[in-house]
C-alpha cells in the first residue's frame, strides 16, 4: 500500500508538530525537519522509523537542506516507499513577531528573520519540486496574520510573511496544473502544551483574551493542522494561490477606541 508523503518543516514543536500527529494519525508518512535537537529526539522516540523520519536541519542552510532531502530519499528507499512527495509544509521560522524599533533594528537581525522563513521555503520547495511533481502534490506556506495587519515594532517578521504570501502566488502560477500552493494565516495560536518538554507550559487565558476573538476562544496548533490537511486533500483540488486566516475571526474585527 502506497502511503502519501508530507515534509513539514518545523516539525518538532507547535503548529508543525500537530500537523505531523494529525498526518500521521490519518495513515500519512511524514519526515519533519527542525533545527532544535532536543524536539527532534523526543518527536523522533514517539514514532517506529518506518512511519516518520526527523531531521535536525536547518532550513536556512543550503547545504544541511541538500543532506536532508538526500537522508528522505535513502529513508524512502530503506522503507519501500516509492519516490515523491505529497505535501510540503514550510512552517518553519523564528515564531517571535517583535523585532523591537526600527531605529535599532541590527542588519543581522533584520536577516534571521528573513532567513528563516523566507529563505529557508525557497529552499525546501527547490528542493522538493520534482518529487511533488512526480505525485502532483501540494505546497502549504505558513504565513500569519501579522503579513495583512500590524502591531508597533514587528517590520522584519511582517515583511518575512507577507514574503510568504506573494511567494505561494508566484508558486502557483509556476507550478501549476501539477502542483497547488497554498499559504495560511493564523491568528493567535498558543503552542505552550506543544513545546519540546523542557519548555512546555499550560498557559491561561483571561476572558478579555477569548473574547476579542470573534469565535470565542484564542487558537490551536490542531485548528491549523486540520486546515493544512484539507489544503493537502483533493477537496481543495480547485484552491490554489490562496491564503486563509485561520485566526479565529480576529482579522474580521472592527476596533473604535471607546
Ligand atoms: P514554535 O516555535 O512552537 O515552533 C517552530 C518550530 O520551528 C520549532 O521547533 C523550531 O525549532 C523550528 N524552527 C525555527 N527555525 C527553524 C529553522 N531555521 N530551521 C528548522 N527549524 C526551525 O512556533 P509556532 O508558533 O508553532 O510557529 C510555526 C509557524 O507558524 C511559524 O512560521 C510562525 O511564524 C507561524 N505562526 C505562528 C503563530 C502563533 O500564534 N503560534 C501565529 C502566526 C504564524
Amino acid at each position: 500500500m502506497t502511503h502519501p508523503l508530507a515534509i513539514i518543516t518545523g516539525g518538532a514543536q507547535g503548529i508543525g508538530r500537530a500537523t505531523v500527529e494529525l498526518l500521521l494519525d490519518e495513515g500519512w508518512r511524514v519526515a519533519a525537519l527542525d533545527r532544535d535537537p532536543e524536539a527532534v529526539a523526543e518527536l523522533d522516540a514517539d514514532y517506529p522509523e518506518a512511519t516518520l523520519l526527523a531531521v535536525v536541519v536547518d532550513v536556512s542552510d543550503e547545504l544541511q537542506v541538500k543532506e536532508a532531502f538526500q537522508h528522505l530519499t535513502d529513508w524512502q528507499q530503506e522503507n519501500d516507499q516509492s519516490t515523491g512527495v505529497d505535501l510540503l509544509v514550510n512552517n518553519a521560522g523564528l515564531a517571535d513577531p517583535v523585532c523591537g524599533p526600527i531605529e535599532d533594528l541590527a542588519l543581522a537581525d533584520w536577516r534571521r528573520w528573513q532567513e528563516s522563513h523566507l529563505t529557508g521555503a525557497f529552499l525546501c520547495t527547490r528542493a522538493a519540486v520534482p518529487g511533488l511533481r512526480q505525485r502532483r502534490g501540494a505546497i502549504v506556506n505558513i504565513a500569519s496574520t501579522r503579513a495583512l495587519q500590524s502591531e508597533p515594532h514587528c517590520e522584519s517578521y511582517a515583511a518575512a510573511k507577507g514574503g510568504l504570501l506573494s511567494m505561494t502566488h508566484a508558486l502557483a502560477v509556476s507550478l501549476g496544473p501539477e502542483i497547488r500552493v497554498n499559504a495560511i494565516c493564523p491568528g493567535w495560536i498558543e503552542t505552550g502544551p506543544w513545546q519540546k518538554t523542557s519548555q512546555r507550559s499550560e498557559p491561561e487565558h483571561r476572558d478579555i483574551d477569548r473574547n476579542q476573538h470573534p469565535a470565542g476562544r484564542v487558537g490551536q496548533p490542531a485548528d491549523v493542522a486540520a486546515t493544512i490537511a484539507f489544503l493537502a486533500s483533493d477537496k481543495a483540488g480547485f484552491i490554489t494561490g490562496q491564503h486563509i486566516s485561520v485566526d479565529g475571526g480576529m482579522t474580521r474585527k472592527m476596533i473604535y477606541a471607546e
